[in-house]
């Protein structure tokens, strides 16, 4: 029916490439005889929308995802063949000393906004 392909789903399943290996009981499914891991659905809520975790349940399969595709994802769609920069001001020294006599230096670092930062 045309109007079914309208609705979004709500959930997604887990794109952890080992989210189906994992030992736990929520993912055991099947009727007996017959049971499997299955991957974990993903409910997409407003705490999840917009974000990396309406895709993984969890941080181990996010980080799977990341081991088995990240080589080609970065290479193929996001290769990056230069270094990024972002303009500062000269970085300026500034000496602190407490009453006590404890005195340390910290280094200033501040974007220079009249610059192009691309
Ligand atoms: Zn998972």
């Amino acid at each position: 029916m045309e109007s079914e392909a309208l609705i979004m789903s709500d959930f997604n399943w887990c794109h952890g490439s080992e989210c189906h290996t994992k030992h736990t009981v929520d993912r055991v499914r099947g009727v007996k005889g017959s049971k499997v891991l299955r991957t974990r659905k993903v409910p997409i809520n407003r705490w999840n929308e917009n974000t990396v975790w309406r895709f993984f349940c969890s941080q181990s399969c996010l980080m799977d995802f990341i081991t088995h595709h990240c080589a080609e994802f970065i290479e193929e769609r996001y290769p990056r063949t230069e270094a990024l920069e972002t303009p500062i001001k000269d970085p300026e020294k500034r000496n602190h000393s407490t009453e006590y006599g404890y005195s340390w230096t910290t280094t200033h670092l501040e974007v220079d906004e009249t610059r192009q930062i691309d």
